[in-house]
Protein backbone atom coordinates (compact mmCIF):
# COMPACT_ATOMS: atom_id res chain seq x y z
CA UNK A 1 0.00 0.00 0.00
CA UNK A 2 1.39 3.58 -0.90
CA UNK A 3 -0.10 5.94 1.92
CA UNK A 4 -0.38 9.82 0.34
CA UNK A 5 -0.33 12.46 3.24
CA UNK A 6 -2.29 16.18 2.11
CA UNK A 7 -0.63 18.89 3.63
CA UNK A 8 -1.95 22.82 3.25
CA UNK A 9 -0.09 25.65 4.47
CA UNK A 10 -0.09 28.78 5.49
CA UNK A 11 -3.73 29.25 7.36
CA UNK A 12 -4.11 32.27 9.42
CA UNK A 13 -6.27 34.88 10.64
CA UNK A 14 -6.76 36.12 6.90
CA UNK A 15 -7.75 32.43 5.45
CA UNK A 16 -11.82 32.47 4.63
CA UNK A 17 -13.61 28.91 5.33
CA UNK A 18 -15.26 29.15 1.59
CA UNK A 19 -11.36 28.42 0.26
CA UNK A 20 -10.36 25.55 2.41
CA UNK A 21 -13.66 24.50 1.37
CA UNK A 22 -13.63 24.46 -2.46
CA UNK A 23 -10.29 22.46 -2.40
CA UNK A 24 -11.14 19.68 -0.10
CA UNK A 25 -14.72 19.07 0.47
CA UNK A 26 -14.18 16.00 -2.16
CA UNK A 27 -11.79 14.32 0.71
CA UNK A 28 -13.53 15.19 3.63
CA UNK A 29 -16.77 13.92 1.93
CA UNK A 30 -15.01 10.74 1.37
CA UNK A 31 -13.82 10.70 5.16
CA UNK A 32 -10.20 11.52 4.21
CA UNK A 33 -8.17 13.56 6.74
CA UNK A 34 -6.72 16.60 5.07
CA UNK A 35 -3.51 18.40 7.13
CA UNK A 36 -4.05 22.08 7.38
CA UNK A 37 -0.54 23.78 8.86
CA UNK A 38 -1.76 26.95 10.24
CA UNK A 39 0.19 29.88 11.31
CA UNK A 40 -0.68 30.80 14.79
CA UNK A 41 0.40 34.88 14.44
CA UNK A 42 0.90 35.48 10.93
CA UNK A 43 2.88 39.06 11.01
CA UNK A 44 3.38 41.49 7.54
CA UNK A 45 5.37 44.44 7.12
CA UNK A 46 8.57 42.80 6.30
CA UNK A 47 9.90 43.35 3.08
CA UNK A 48 11.41 39.84 2.21
CA UNK A 49 12.05 40.59 -2.08
CA UNK A 50 13.59 37.87 -3.77
CA UNK A 51 12.90 35.40 -0.56
CA UNK A 52 9.81 35.13 -2.08
CA UNK A 53 10.93 33.25 -5.20
CA UNK A 54 8.71 33.39 -8.06
CA UNK A 55 6.40 35.63 -6.65
CA UNK A 56 9.61 37.74 -6.56
CA UNK A 57 10.54 37.09 -10.05
CA UNK A 58 7.45 37.38 -11.76
CA UNK A 59 5.23 40.06 -10.20
CA UNK A 60 8.52 41.52 -8.16
CA UNK A 61 5.95 40.92 -5.17
CA UNK A 62 8.15 42.54 -1.96
CA UNK A 63 5.81 40.97 1.07
CA UNK A 64 4.76 37.95 1.78
CA UNK A 65 2.02 36.44 -0.57
CA UNK A 66 0.67 34.57 2.19
CA UNK A 67 -1.40 37.65 3.64
CA UNK A 68 -3.97 39.75 1.35
CA UNK A 69 -2.42 42.36 -0.45
CA UNK A 70 -3.95 44.94 2.00
CA UNK A 71 -2.42 43.43 4.64
CA UNK A 72 0.83 42.65 3.97
CA UNK A 73 2.81 46.10 4.32
CA UNK A 74 1.02 46.24 7.96
CA UNK A 75 3.80 45.88 10.89
CA UNK A 76 1.49 43.86 12.52
CA UNK A 77 0.83 40.39 14.07
CA UNK A 78 -2.69 39.10 13.47
CA UNK A 79 -2.81 35.94 15.63
CA UNK A 80 -6.12 33.75 15.67
CA UNK A 81 -8.75 34.17 17.14
CA UNK A 82 -11.19 31.55 19.55
CA UNK A 83 -14.22 31.01 17.74
CA UNK A 84 -13.56 32.95 14.64
CA UNK A 85 -14.57 31.95 11.74
CA UNK A 86 -12.14 29.89 10.12
CA UNK A 87 -11.25 28.33 13.62
CA UNK A 88 -14.66 27.00 13.91
CA UNK A 89 -14.76 25.89 10.37
CA UNK A 90 -11.61 23.54 11.00
CA UNK A 91 -12.38 22.67 14.22
CA UNK A 92 -16.18 21.02 12.21
CA UNK A 93 -14.32 19.26 9.72
CA UNK A 94 -12.26 16.58 9.53
CA UNK A 95 -8.90 18.03 9.46
CA UNK A 96 -6.01 17.15 11.23
CA UNK A 97 -4.48 20.72 12.81
CA UNK A 98 -0.44 20.97 12.13
CA UNK A 99 1.30 24.14 13.31
CA UNK A 100 3.23 26.24 11.01
CA UNK A 101 6.10 28.07 12.27
CA UNK A 102 4.72 31.04 14.31
CA UNK A 103 4.82 34.44 12.82
CA UNK A 104 5.38 33.13 9.32
CA UNK A 105 8.25 35.99 9.44
CA UNK A 106 11.71 36.22 7.48
CA UNK A 107 13.31 39.01 9.26
CA UNK A 108 16.15 40.32 8.14
CA UNK A 109 16.37 37.86 5.83
CA UNK A 110 16.57 34.89 7.93
CA UNK A 111 13.30 32.04 7.61
CA UNK A 112 11.65 32.23 10.72
CA UNK A 113 12.92 28.39 10.88
CA UNK A 114 16.64 29.46 10.86
CA UNK A 115 16.44 31.21 13.97
CA UNK A 116 19.69 30.02 15.90
CA UNK A 117 18.83 31.28 19.71
CA UNK A 118 16.98 28.50 21.01
CA UNK A 119 15.81 30.83 23.96
CA UNK A 120 14.06 33.00 21.31
CA UNK A 121 12.84 29.60 19.62
CA UNK A 122 11.37 28.70 22.66
CA UNK A 123 9.88 31.80 23.88
CA UNK A 124 8.00 31.96 20.17
CA UNK A 125 7.32 28.44 20.41
CA UNK A 126 5.78 28.76 23.68
CA UNK A 127 3.34 32.00 22.58
CA UNK A 128 2.48 30.47 19.20
CA UNK A 129 1.63 27.01 21.33
CA UNK A 130 -0.81 29.21 23.71
CA UNK A 131 -2.53 30.77 21.00
CA UNK A 132 -2.68 26.95 19.66
CA UNK A 133 -4.37 25.66 22.74
CA UNK A 134 -6.55 28.37 22.92
CA UNK A 135 -8.03 27.70 19.31
CA UNK A 136 -8.58 24.26 19.12
CA UNK A 137 -8.27 22.78 22.89
CA UNK A 138 -4.80 21.44 22.06
CA UNK A 139 -1.10 21.99 20.99
CA UNK A 140 -0.97 19.80 16.92
CA UNK A 141 1.51 16.87 17.46
CA UNK A 142 3.18 17.74 14.24
CA UNK A 143 4.86 20.62 12.88
CA UNK A 144 5.36 22.38 9.60
CA UNK A 145 8.17 24.29 8.63
CA UNK A 146 8.15 27.70 6.95
CA UNK A 147 9.84 27.50 3.66
CA UNK A 148 10.34 24.01 4.29
CA UNK A 149 14.03 24.08 6.34
CA UNK A 150 15.15 24.66 10.36
CA UNK A 151 18.06 25.11 11.71
CA UNK A 152 19.91 22.58 13.95
CA UNK A 153 18.70 24.68 17.37
CA UNK A 154 15.17 25.26 15.57
CA UNK A 155 14.77 21.41 15.85
CA UNK A 156 16.60 20.66 18.92
CA UNK A 157 12.99 22.76 20.48
CA UNK A 158 10.73 21.38 18.04
CA UNK A 159 12.06 17.69 18.84
CA UNK A 160 10.67 18.17 22.77
CA UNK A 161 7.18 18.95 21.73
CA UNK A 162 6.09 17.81 18.56
CA UNK A 163 6.02 13.70 17.23
CA UNK A 164 7.30 15.17 13.80
CA UNK A 165 8.23 17.59 11.29
CA UNK A 166 7.50 17.86 7.80
CA UNK A 167 10.01 19.71 5.50
CA UNK A 168 12.02 19.43 2.34
CA UNK A 169 14.83 17.14 2.87
CA UNK A 170 16.71 15.84 5.73
CA UNK A 171 20.23 15.90 6.21
CA UNK A 172 22.86 15.34 8.90
CA UNK A 173 22.70 19.15 10.15
CA UNK A 174 19.04 18.14 10.79
CA UNK A 175 19.43 15.32 12.75
CA UNK A 176 21.05 14.99 16.51
CA UNK A 177 24.91 12.94 16.74
CA UNK A 178 23.82 9.36 17.39
CA UNK A 179 21.86 9.50 13.84
CA UNK A 180 24.30 11.73 11.66
CA UNK A 181 25.75 8.67 10.00
CA UNK A 182 22.63 7.98 9.24
CA UNK A 183 21.64 10.81 7.58
CA UNK A 184 24.53 11.57 5.66
CA UNK A 185 24.55 8.54 3.91
CA UNK A 186 21.00 9.17 3.04
CA UNK A 187 23.10 11.91 0.72
CA UNK A 188 24.48 9.66 -1.94
CA UNK A 189 20.85 8.12 -2.04
CA UNK A 190 18.79 10.44 -5.24
CA UNK A 191 15.31 11.67 -4.89
CA UNK A 192 14.18 8.79 -6.84
CA UNK A 193 15.36 6.20 -4.89
CA UNK A 194 15.20 7.66 -1.27
CA UNK A 195 12.67 6.88 0.84
CA UNK A 196 11.44 10.00 1.82
CA UNK A 197 11.08 9.69 6.19
CA UNK A 198 13.60 9.64 8.53
CA UNK A 199 13.75 8.77 12.09
CA UNK A 200 15.45 10.21 14.49
CA UNK A 201 14.84 8.26 17.63
CA UNK A 202 11.06 8.94 18.40
CA UNK A 203 11.02 12.14 16.18
CA UNK A 204 9.44 11.33 12.37
CA UNK A 205 11.45 13.50 10.07
CA UNK A 206 9.45 13.59 6.60
CA UNK A 207 10.41 14.60 3.22
CA UNK A 208 8.43 15.92 0.03
CA UNK A 209 9.18 16.30 -3.54
CA UNK A 210 9.10 20.03 -3.61
CA UNK A 211 6.36 22.35 -5.21
CA UNK A 212 4.73 19.75 -7.54
CA UNK A 213 1.37 22.17 -7.12
CA UNK A 214 2.35 25.51 -7.63
CA UNK A 215 0.34 28.35 -9.57
CA UNK A 216 3.53 28.73 -11.71
CA UNK A 217 3.83 24.97 -12.79
CA UNK A 218 2.51 23.85 -15.82
CA UNK A 219 -1.14 22.26 -14.89
CA UNK A 220 -0.93 19.69 -17.82
CA UNK A 221 2.16 18.09 -15.75
CA UNK A 222 0.74 17.98 -12.32
CA UNK A 223 -1.04 14.81 -12.21
CA UNK A 224 1.80 12.98 -14.18
CA UNK A 225 4.32 14.22 -11.24
CA UNK A 226 2.15 12.75 -8.65
CA UNK A 227 1.99 9.04 -10.91
CA UNK A 228 5.55 9.53 -11.42
CA UNK A 229 6.93 9.78 -7.45
CA UNK A 230 3.95 7.37 -6.47
CA UNK A 231 5.63 4.77 -9.04
CA UNK A 232 9.15 4.54 -7.64
CA UNK A 233 7.84 5.45 -3.37
CA UNK A 234 5.38 4.13 -0.57
CA UNK A 235 4.58 7.56 0.65
CA UNK A 236 4.01 10.90 -0.75
CA UNK A 237 3.83 14.38 1.59
CA UNK A 238 1.56 16.17 -1.32
CA UNK A 239 1.82 20.32 -0.25
CA UNK A 240 -0.39 22.40 -1.06
CA UNK A 241 -1.22 26.51 -0.58
CA UNK A 242 -4.41 27.44 -0.96
CA UNK A 243 -4.74 30.85 -1.69
CA UNK A 244 -2.62 29.77 -4.81
CA UNK A 245 -5.88 28.92 -6.36
CA UNK A 246 -7.47 32.76 -5.67
CA UNK A 247 -4.33 34.48 -6.71
CA UNK A 248 -4.01 37.54 -5.79
CA UNK A 249 -6.64 36.32 -2.81
CA UNK A 250 -9.85 37.10 -4.96
CA UNK A 251 -10.11 35.40 -8.10
CA UNK A 252 -10.59 31.34 -8.27
CA UNK A 253 -8.01 29.96 -10.99
CA UNK A 254 -10.70 27.59 -12.34
CA UNK A 255 -8.31 25.64 -14.07
CA UNK A 256 -5.79 25.50 -11.24
CA UNK A 257 -8.91 24.25 -9.71
CA UNK A 258 -10.03 21.55 -12.23
CA UNK A 259 -6.48 20.22 -12.09
CA UNK A 260 -6.61 19.90 -8.38
CA UNK A 261 -9.83 18.29 -8.70
CA UNK A 262 -8.85 15.82 -10.98
CA UNK A 263 -6.07 14.77 -8.57
CA UNK A 264 -8.00 14.15 -6.02
CA UNK A 265 -10.28 11.99 -7.81
CA UNK A 266 -7.29 9.92 -8.96
CA UNK A 267 -6.30 9.69 -5.61
CA UNK A 268 -9.04 8.80 -4.23
CA UNK A 269 -9.64 6.06 -7.14
CA UNK A 270 -5.92 4.10 -6.97
CA UNK A 271 -6.72 0.90 -5.34
CA UNK A 272 -3.00 0.69 -4.07
CA UNK A 273 -3.49 4.32 -2.07
CA UNK A 274 -4.32 5.06 0.62
CA UNK A 275 -5.27 8.41 2.48
CA UNK A 276 -4.11 9.36 5.89
CA UNK A 277 -3.38 11.76 7.93
CA UNK A 278 -0.01 12.81 9.85
CA UNK A 279 -0.62 10.81 13.06
CA UNK A 280 -1.76 7.60 11.31
CA UNK A 281 1.01 7.72 9.10
CA UNK A 282 3.38 8.01 12.48
CA UNK A 283 1.56 4.82 14.21
CA UNK A 284 1.84 3.35 10.62
CA UNK A 285 5.67 3.98 9.78
CA UNK A 286 6.21 3.30 13.97
CA UNK A 287 5.67 -0.42 13.27
CA UNK A 288 6.77 -1.21 9.45
ZN1 LIG B 1 4.16 28.78 4.64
Amino acid sequence: MKYVVFRDDDTSHFTKPAMLETLYRPLLDAGKSVGISVIPAITGGQVVGPLNGPFWDKFRLEYSPCLPPEYRKEEKTFPLTPNSEIVEYIKKNNYEILQHGFQHTAEGGIHEGMLKNTSKISQLLNESQQIMNRCFGKASEFFVVPWDDASKESLKVLRKHFKGVSLNRVGQRHVTPLSKIRAASRHFVNDKKRIPYFWDGEFLMLEHPGPVLSMFNNFSLMKGAVAEWLDSHDLLILVNHYWEFFWDWNIPNLEYLETWHDIVHYLLDRKDVEIISFSQLYEKLRVT
